[in-house]
């Protein structure tokens, strides 16, 4: 297994492939691990993942903490989950290179080898494997796998190499980003705005201008959260960092005043596009993270990208330990390209309602603002921006519904104790959970107990009799309650040879 690119993407399939028992080889162009704080923190599906991998409470230690997310921007607004005793949004402040970094100490223990410094300049493929051609500091050199997955970014050369269009726009706007100290100056007051010096009172939120939009915002006093969006068609790098005096100058022209700015802990800028491949897969190479998809609004790409390799890591080591039934790694593609076309819906029309500034957009937000006023509407955006109601595709019709979607973590009792279904994932492995006690489907299961856990338990409001749960966490298959086991059977036959290979 060759991976491209020591980003989340990459780390956390090299870390997936781990706990399948497949050591992955990452090769990374970067000398040294990336300092830029792009994302500054990991929200929605990911962090359930990471907690039914057991992993949660590593990557806790290292933030702020987690916490259900209050007022998120969105589309120009705020969206407010403070109404909501459990909202769907859960984030967790990390900044992108502490991310890496303890994704890259977990994918070690699990066998992986990160090689920096290495460029990978060419591909090739055939039946049997794919070569990859790797420029190091040590000159030229061709490593060759099974199969390679392109994790290297929005400018993905392996994307490129494979001839995998990536259609889609790049809007001329450029977004940045601060967190600076409040300077003597400047007051902070009790509802959020500013009183600055020779300026004036500042707003908390959004300010439209003809020149673009500025924000203000923080969850700390004793910081100024700064963001400002203009139409440029610079081409900026993403690795040249932004400054302090760029975004003065920013300000100067969105707003048209001088902000007096204090001492910057965070400072970014990006562009925004909307992209997906429209292949991930073409033979043994597949795409994975920005290099497969871009989405024109903050705070989702990071999930989006991980998810992908929780998705994709299973379905390779099956390959590569020789079970994979015929079909499986192609479910790759369908499943996540449906999951960022998702994720692009509820982006693109971020898009749509952000750069709108005339009447009629403001009357679009303010009637988004009122629709979110109430609960359901704002749960169910909710749950979109964290991307946890995504249902993948299931072949033929007449299904359970929870097939396809992500396992609810139900609270069980079984002889041994008290568990729950995010402990049972913590090996990352499929699991039969008989939740009726149905020996005939445990012990049609019994076949494949080298690949398929077996467990027991008594749960309250059982929403099946059974499911069977992949290691990625999706439902496989539901037995409905009290289904005849001449239909359950050949069912979860069925099933577990589709999804797990022959017994
Ligand atoms: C300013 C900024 C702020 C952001 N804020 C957020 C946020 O708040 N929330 C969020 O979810 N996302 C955010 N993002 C997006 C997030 O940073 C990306 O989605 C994320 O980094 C994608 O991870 P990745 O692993 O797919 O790709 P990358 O992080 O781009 O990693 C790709 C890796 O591949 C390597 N590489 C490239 N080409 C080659 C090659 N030929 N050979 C070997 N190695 C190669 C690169 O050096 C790099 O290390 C932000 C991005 C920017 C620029």
């Amino acid at each position: 297994m060759i991976i491209v690119g020591a980003g989340p993407t990459g780390l956390m399939l090299a870390v997936e492939l781990g706990l399948a028992g497949v050591r992955a080889l990452v090769l990374e162009r970067l000398p040294h691990p990336s300092e830029i704080k792009k994302a500054g923190g990991l929200s929605g599906q990911i962090l359930e993942l990471l907690r039914y991998r057991g992993l949660l409470e590593r990557f806790e230690a290292a933030s702020t903490g987690l916490r259900p997310a209050p007022r998120l921007p969105w589309g120009g607004m705020h969206v407010d989950f403070t109404p909501l005793a459990d909202p769907p949004m859960q984030v967790m402040p990390l900044p992108q290179p502490l991310l890496e970094r303890l994704l890259g100490e977990l994918a070690g223990e699990l066998g992986a080898e990160i090689r920096r410094g290495q460029q990978v300049v060419g591909l090739s493929q055939d039946d049997a494997s794919v070569i990859a051609e790797v420029r190091g500091p040590d000159g030229q050199s061709r490593v060759s796998a099974g199969y390679l997955v392109g994790c290297d970014g929005a400018s993905s050369r392996v994307r490129d190499m494979a001839g995998i269009p990536f259609p889609g726009i790049t809007y001329p706007e450029v977004q940045r980003l601060a967190l600076v100290s409040v300077p003597d100056s400047v007051t902070l007051l009790e509802n959020g705005d500013i009183e600055v010096a020779g300026v004036g009172r500042i707003s908390f939120g959004f300010t439209r201008t003809e020149r673009g939009e500025f924000a203000l915002g923080s969850t700390n006093p004793a910081l100024m959260g700064l963001y400002t969006s203009e139409e440029e068609s610079v081409d900026y790098d993403d690795d040249e960092p932004m400054t302090v005096t760029e975004l003065r100058d920013s300000i100067r022209r969105v707003l048209g005043v001088d902000l007096p700015l204090g001492e910057a802990t965070r400072l970014t800028r990006f562009t925004f596009h909307a992209r997906q491949v429209e292949r991930y897969r073409d033979g043994r190479i597949f795409m994975a993270g920005d290099a497969a998809h871009l989405f024109p609004a903050p705070g989702v790409a990071l999930t989006a990208g991980m998810l992908d390799s929780v998705n994709l890591g299973w379905k390779l080591a099956a390959a590569i330990h020789g079970w994979a039934p015929a079909g499986l790694l192609d479910t790759y593609h369908d499943e996540r390209h449906l999951a960022a076309a998702r994720t692009l819906l509820h982006t693109r029309a971020q898009v749509a309602l952000r750069r709108g500034y005339d009447e009629a957009a403001v009357a679009l937000r303010d009637l988004f603002q009122e629709l979110l006023a109430d609960e359901q509407p704002l749960r169910r955006l909710g749950a979109l921006m964290a991307g946890i109601d995504i249902r993948y595709p299931v072949p033929g019709h007449d299904h359970h519904a929870l097939i396809g979607t992500f396992a609810p973590d139900l609270a069980l009792r079984t002889e041994q104790g008290t568990t729950s279904v995010a402990e049972l994932m913590h090996a990352a492995r499929p699991i039969l959970l008989d939740l009726a006690d149905r020996a005939d489907l445990r012990e049609t299961a019994r076949e494949w107990r080298h690949r398929v856990d077996i467990h027991t338990a008594r749960a309250d409001h059982r929403p099946a009799d059974a499911l069977l749960i992949r290691p990625d966490a999706h439902i496989a298959w539901a037995a409905t309650m009290d289904e005849p086991t001449d239909t359950a059977v050949p069912a979860l036959r069925g099933a577990l040879s589709g999804w797990f290979g022959e017994p």
